[in-house]
């Protein structure tokens, strides 16, 4: 079977081939942790989930990693210098200002590493939900940047060995992007063109003279900081792009990987910077042989955005009604090097889809007999369905296919649920959620009556709306409309 994904590395589809084969050791860039992920976050890890579970379909042994940012990820991260704040000093100054309003979910906002744990429980908790199958690996596999700081330093002597990073007069030390001609390759970006100024300052406040304006930071000195380790360039810390190369290349136990994944925001700075580093220190020509980026999600055709209420946590989904695992398949389902676009009736078909998988899987079980057979990727509808994903995640060719099966005879169900159970290795539907025997289609339900009163308040029909509301509140549900719409909640007994 021909395995081809888009590199972005090389600007075009090329063959996939481990290094090591089956071993295929795979990176990809996690969440910061200092506030709830939306789903837009959850669309580059669910490309790399679904890029994981394709080549586990595919025969191979997956070796995968995903890091947990808890310090060093500023605010304005494309500045090359490192600007803005440290988004876990952010994290404490909002979880400040709900304690003084009583609703802080930690005790202490100013310790850091309460406020990082608490938001990482809440990010595996939701990557669960979806069914991230690294989720289930943690914290082998997903490891937090703070747990790396002597790597860290390591990586920065061997830069500094290696004249791929100086020391300026402020005592910060700088990635000198002139000292490795592939700096901008993977971005397109050139080293003249970056001179301009989109990449940084020669001078910052301070007067600290770099080298180039794109020279980025690897450490910064700074005993103010709210967290701070003691090195030989004075107490401070690591920034942001330094901690994958090291997690990755640590943890993984590579000096070259086979695919680095992350979002299409990712691609500069950030993985531009993790190839120099990496290499710097290896004195690897290639970091990772391939480079794949997922592209954006919109929400309902436009940006996700705070003040229009569409920044999306699984956990606001699921108090709309929407249940993971309709949320897992309209991520899933979306062609990953297309922006995506969330909408209600996106979800509300996705829902249905599980539940015309589920229910075929049900109808299979029962004639089947406890009956157990076993395929493998040679069955032509495997076969097509498995192609089709090896052919850079085609999603939608897979789904077709799929479907198109569906329709035909099943005589042996035995076979045909094998068949299936294959396929949502890599679909990942088939079970996720059910422990509290909630079926997907009961959520749906619900979040089409949510939709139809928001759909009734809007058209001003409010005796409709408000006999909408009725029904589910008689159903047993609390019902809560905002700004951002209607929830409806189950009422605890
Ligand atoms: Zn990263």
């Amino acid at each position: 079977m021909k395995i081809q994904f888009h590199n972005t590395l090389a600007g075009c589809i090329e063959p996939f081939e481990p290094i090591d084969p089956p071993n295929v050791y795979m990176y990809n860039c996690g969440p910061t942790v200092y506030d709830f992920a939306h789903v837009g976050n959850f669309r580059s890890f669910m490309i790399a989930d679904v890029l994981r579970r394709t080549l586990e379909l595919l025969g191979f042994h997956v070796h995968q990693v995903m890091n947990l940012t808890d310090v060093g990820h500023m605010t304005d991260d494309q500045l090359a210098d490192g600007g803005g704040e440290d988004k876990m000093v952010a994290a404490a100054k909002r979880l400040k200002q709900a304690k003084k309003q009583g609703v802080a979910p930690v005790d202490n906002p100013d310790d850091p590493y309460q406020v990082a744990q608490y938001y990482i429980d809440a990010f595996i908790e939701d990557a669960r939900l979806l069914g991230l199958k690294v989720s289930n690996e943690y914290p082998q596999n997903m490891p937090r940047a703070t747990q790396y700081i002597d790597g860290m330093q390591e990586m920065i002597k061997k830069l500094l060995a290696a004249k791929h990073a100086y020391i300026a007069s402020d005592g910060a030390v700088y990635y000198s992007v002139e000292s490795f001609s592939q700096y901008g390759q993977l971005s397109g970006n050139t080293i003249d063109r970056l001179r301009s100024g989109a990449g940084g300052r020669i001078t910052d406040e301070h007067q600290v003279v770099k080298r180039h304006p794109a020279d980025f930071l690897l450490w910064k000195p700074d005993a103010t900081h709210i967290m701070k380790w003691d090195s030989p360039w004075g107490a401070g810390y690591p920034n942001w792009h330094l901690e994958c190369s090291v997690m990755a290349t640590t943890l993984l136990g590579q000096d070259v990987i086979d695919i680095h994944m992350g979002g299409e925001d990712n691609i500069f700075p950030h993985h531009e910077c993790e190839i120099a580093q990496t290499c710097g220190a290896t004195g690897k020509e290639l970091f990772s042989r391939f480079w794949i980026h997922a592209r954006h999600l919109f929400i309902n055709g436009e940006k996700m955005s705070k003040s229009k209420g569409t920044f999306y946590t699984v956990r606001d989904l699921a108090a709309k009604g929407i249940s993971p695992v309709a949320v897992r398949m309209e991520l899933v389902k979306a062609p990953y090097r297309m922006n995506a676009n969330l909408t209600q009736q996106g979800l509300v078909d996705s829902a249905r889809t599980v539940q015309r998988l589920r229910d075929f899987s049900t109808d299979l079980d029962r004639r089947c007999d406890g009956a157990v057979a076993s395929v493998d990727l040679t069955h032509p509808a495997l076969e097509a369905f498995g192609s089709a994903l090896a052919d850079d995640l085609n999603i939608a060719a897979a789904m077709a296919s799929l479907f198109a099966w569906i329709q035909q005879d099943h005589s042996d169900a035995a076979e045909s649920l094998a068949v299936l159970r294959q396929m949502d290795r890599v679909l990942g539907v088939l079970d996720l959620g059910l422990a509290d025997n909630q079926e997907a289609g009961g959520d749906l339900e619900i979040a089409e009556t949510c939709a139809a009163i928001d759909q009734a308040r809007a058209q001003k029909e409010f005796e409709v709306a408000d006999n909408l509301r009725q029904q589910l509140v008689d159903a047993g549900y609390e019902v809560h409309t905002s700004k951002g719409g209607t929830t409806a909640r189950k009422k605890l007994a």
